[in-house]
């Protein structure tokens, strides 16, 4: 149990204590609890367990002893009982996009719907759109989204996966009988969404292999339990497959197994002009070939290399062009973790973040970033607290006295005053250039009327990157992966105004968002475009992310020199004081 974990169970009460039609006194009493649970300053987990949570504000007694048996037992019986009195699909009408409490409510109440099943059949009837609040529009938006989640059905967000990854991984790795472990599949080349897990192991001795790989915690169905291939099907849904070689087949199953399939057509292609058939296997002679016979190899760089290319990272193979590069030298150095030096665009308390100010300076401190910027939101997205223009004055404040304190102690670490500054839908900004000056940076980022025309859009996002206080552009196109579409606008021509005035675009490394997608990076490469990766961070944890954008940015063929955030803090400092003085 965490302090998510008890937030959300105090969050999911409210919401059926909701449906049942309680006092909405009792409803608030939990949902009130779950800010508290998630804000307060102390271990509260600790405390709940102990039973010490008398005299915090916000957690009346009922709440207290509830706290405390979910926190110690980590259950909790009331949560069981009300649960069970509403059938289990119920809870799929939350992850609807545009269908809040209050709708599910309206639905349940009205119509009796209680999954999406019954949502989608009383759509399809007219029946929503009768009823009061919804209307035609909301009725067709619905339709939409759960469409588009029957299409995305199958998939994960890259997110979703890379724990259970990396979990199973260390625990293949971790049996005496495995010589090499990998993660091959979409997984390794760092897409955006995967629909499975592939995983590949050396050894002499498959059968253990595939006994451990089923017999694995987690594991909720044993889909096929063979000698050398086996599939399981995780708690979270998700398939992962295991396949077994031996150690010198293990070059030629990697670069199978990790593809492209595109990828994997033109290095085939390559073997066969050469003399070679190429399978998931082995390089073989073809019959009559007059090539030499071919070496056991090593690695996939043994491989690459006997095929007259240079090591093609995984997050390039797309036949993209990679082979092309390999073939001529001309591969890009990629990024790498260790390349970044800070980051840009985070959110504290005094916004939507969960953590303050000074945690999330030590929690970036900790990673041994030598900066962080702070960006929090501006006063139009009042939906996540939005700083006006006073508390805007006073965290810039906060910020340069926290900065002393470390120039004074000798510190390598800076803060950053910046601002996620909403584009209003004219393509103006919700600060005025005069605050905008106080900052070190403004991301700017579309929060908003989401459904213009893509002229439109691409009008008011080119307004925007042309004002001079802008310095980098936030995820680019609003997307929520597998959960919202990005809105319409003209990638190529953003990237034309971000080059004709020198300003950054983001990758937002938020694993929902990867924003700006990767396919577009090369292009704002060629342009000389410069990349920003930024977790939008809103808790300390959430500096992790910063893996995924690494991961996506590699993707994107891009190197250190690319991305501005590689730069160290006294050359940032310079950058950043540039572009304010050039603006
Ligand atoms: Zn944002
Ligand atoms: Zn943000």
């Amino acid at each position: 149990m965490n302090r998510e974990d008890l937030a959300d169970t105090l969050e999911n009460i409210a919401l059926l204590l909701e449906l049942k039609g309680e006092n909405p006194f009792k409803v608030r009493a939990y949902r009130a609890g779950a800010e508290t649970v998630m804000h307060y300053p102390g271990d509260i987990v600790e405390m709940a367990k102990d039973g010490e949570l008398e005299g915090i504000k916000g957690i009346g007694d009922a709440l207290q002893q509830k706290l405390h048996e979910l926190a110690s037992t980590g259950k909790l019986e009331y949560w069981e009982k009300l649960r069970a009195e509403f059938p289990e699909t119920i809870f799929e009408l939350f992850d609807i996009q545009g269908v809040g409490p209050k709708k599910v409510k309206a639905l349940y109440e009205e119509l009796g719907i209680d999954s999406i099943a019954s949502l989608k059949a009383a759509c399809e009837k007219g029946e929503v759109a009768g009823l009061s609040g919804f209307g035609k529009k909301s009725e067709e938006k619905i339709m939409e989204a759960i469409a588009f989640r029957e299409t995305n059905a199958d998939r994960f967000r890259l997110g979703d996966v890379a724990d259970p990854a990396h979990r199973i991984l260390e625990s293949l790795k971790s049996h005496p009988d495995c010589l090499r472990a990998e993660v091959g599949g979409s997984f390794r080349r760092g897409k955006e969404t995967v629909h499975d897990l592939d995983f590949l192991v050396a050894t002499k001795n498959p059968q253990a292999l595939m006994d451990h790989f089923v017999a694995m915690e987690g594991v909720k169905d044993v889909i096929a339990h063979g000698k050398t291939k086996s599939s399981v099907r995780l708690d979270n849904g998700l398939q992962c497959d295991l396949r077994a070689v031996a150690n010198d087949e293990w070059a030629c199953a990697l670069m199978y197994f990790t593809g492209s399939k595109e990828h994997n057509v033109v290095i085939r292609g390559r073997a066969n002009d050469r003399g070679y058939t190429l399978n998931e296997y082995r390089l073989a002679l073809k019959e009559g070939s007059e090539a030499k016979a071919p070496p056991k190899f090593a690695d996939e760089k043994d491989l690459y290399d006997f095929l007259g290319l240079d090591y093609i990272p995984p997050e390039l193979r797309e036949n993209g062009g990679e082979i092309e590069a390999a073939e001529s030298g001309d591969l890009p150095r990629l990024i790498e973790l260790e390349n970044l030096r800070g980051t840009f665009h985070n959110h504290t308390t005094e916004s939507d973040g969960r953590n303050t100010l000074e945690e999330m300076a030590d929690a970036a401190r900790d990673l041994g970033l030598q900066y962080l910027g702070i960006a929090d939101h501006s006063k139009s997205s009042f939906q996540a607290n939005g700083l006006d223009e006073e508390r805007l004055r006073s965290q810039i404040e906060a910020i340069r006295k926290l900065n002393a304190g470390y120039e004074d102690e000798g510190e390598n670490f800076r803060l950053f005053a910046g601002n996620e500054v909403d584009i209003l839908k004219d393509g103006s900004l919700d600060f005025d250039a005069d605050l905008m000056g106080k900052l070190d940076y403004v991301v700017a980022s579309v929060h908003n009327v989401m459904t213009l025309s893509e002229k439109e859009m691409t009008k008011r996002l080119i307004k925007a990157i042309e004002s001079p206080q802008v310095t980098m552009l936030g995820h680019l196109t609003g997307r929520l992966l597998l959960q919202r579409e990005p809105y319409a606008v003209n990638v190529p021509a953003i990237i034309d105004a971000c080059a004709e005035t020198g300003t950054w675009i983001e990758l937002n490394c938020n694993p929902w968002r990867l924003d700006m997608d990767w396919r577009w990076w090369k292009l704002a490469r060629e342009k000389g475009v410069k990349c920003v990766i930024n977790p939008d961070a809103h808790r300390t944890e959430n500096l992790q992310f910063l893996w995924y954008g690494i991961k996506i940015a590699r993707k994107g063929w891009l190197t250190r020199d690319d991305v501005m955030n590689c730069l160290p803090l006294d050359e940032i400092s310079e950058a950043l004081a540039w572009k304010r003085e050039n603006a």
